[in-house]
């Protein structure tokens, strides 16, 4: 059967999906935008592993997508997130997973026997203090640690540590996080690990700070503690032996003292948006087409397969760049 392809009016083809598969988290980041789902309304009901995997296989089969996220929240607390990537995995080339990684450790291997291909692990500091700052939370630090190492044994890689650069919190650690993914590569004996800097982006579930003790507290709001990412790039640029481009996105990649560094760079980045190529579905089964705009989803209301066609097609006739060019 010749596939059709989900292009939209700015000419971008969609070829992967990212799930949010719960609003639920063990964490809670200060920064954390949830997908563009507001983190404190109460659950009122999460999208059930049957529509996940029916959504990727019409996807899959009518359209050519093959390439899954799972997002969420936090994609490992859902009970039946094995059963749901064992469900994809005979039509999918390219299942992932980004975690805060605490639960990690217990289900790496068994996540990898149903058919995950790798892991994005959130990891803005190795200190521990400031960890339990930006996520708070305590002592799960040596969790996620010890929930990289076993996601390396099991090979869900390449692995990459998305690491959120926060002016004044954490950007004196990238060094250090170099040679956290460099003793990564070492401990699996090739290359493993990828570092990703992403640039903080504004969201509706910013507020002004509780508790920031070092900076004056309450009127900062989250975008005090944006990074500079031209600053960065210029800096990443001066130091790397190679750079690449990557497709998606036009992500540019830095190889570093021998470790890959990818740098996440949406704001006022029209480069970044026009070459967007996912849809994604929000964690009560809508789908949402930008992970900035929530005045357009469209809902999923059943498994049937014409009715998820469609609306997959409507969803890609609303999308549009949030970042453009007025010419
Ligand atoms: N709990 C999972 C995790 O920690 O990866 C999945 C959800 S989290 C929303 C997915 C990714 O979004 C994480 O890598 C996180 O660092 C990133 N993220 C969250 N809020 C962000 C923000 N305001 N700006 C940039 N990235 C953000």
């Amino acid at each position: 059967m010749d596939k059709e392809r989900l292009i939209d009016d700015y000419g971008r083809e969609i070829r992967s999906l990212r799930f949010s598969l719960t609003r639920r988290c063990n964490l809670n980041c200060i920064y954390c935008h949830s997908e563009g789902e507001k983190r404190e309304e109460s659950v009122t009901g999460e999208i059930s592993a049957e529509v996940v995997v029916e959504i990727a296989r019409v996807a899959s089969v009518y359209f050519d997508i093959r390439k899954i996220k799972f997002s969420g929240g936090e994609p490992l607390m859902r009970d039946d997130l094995v059963e749901i990537v064992q469900g994809m995995r005979d039509f999918e080339d390219d299942i992932s997973a980004t975690t805060n990684g605490v639960l990690l450790s217990k289900y790496a291997a068994e996540l990898a026997d149903a058919g995950l291909d790798r892991v994005n692990v959130s990891l803005d500091s190795l200190k521990e203090e400031r960890y339990d700052f930006i996520t708070s939370s305590r002592n799960n630090l040596p969790k996620v640690i010890e929930g990289i190492y076993s996601a390396i044994d099991a090979r869900l890689t390449p692995l990459k540590l998305n690491m959120v650069l926060l002016k004044g919190i954490n950007e004196d650690e990238i060094v250090s996080m170099v040679d956290f993914v460099r003793e990564c590569n070492k401990r699996g004996g090739g290359e493993m690990a990828i570092l990703q800097l992403i640039e903080l982006i504004p969201s509706f579930n910013h507020k002004p700070l509780q508790g920031s003790r070092d900076r004056g507290a309450e009127s900062h709001t989250m975008l005090n503690y944006k990074a500079d990412f031209y600053e960065l790039e210029d800096e990443l640029k001066s130091k790397a032996s190679a750079i690449k481009t990557r497709e998606l996105q036009r992500r540019k990649k830095y190889f570093v003292d021998g470790v890959e560094v990818e740098v996440v760079h949406p704001i006022d980045n029209t480069a970044f948006c026009a070459n967007c190529s996912r849809l994604r579905i929000t964690s009560e089964g809508k789908i949402k087409t930008c992970l900035l705009r929530d005045d357009n989803l469209v809902p999923i209301e059943s498994v049937d397969e014409k009715h998820i066609i469609n609306r997959l097609k409507l969803a890609v006739k609303y999308r549009e760049p949030f970042f453009h060019t007025s010419t």
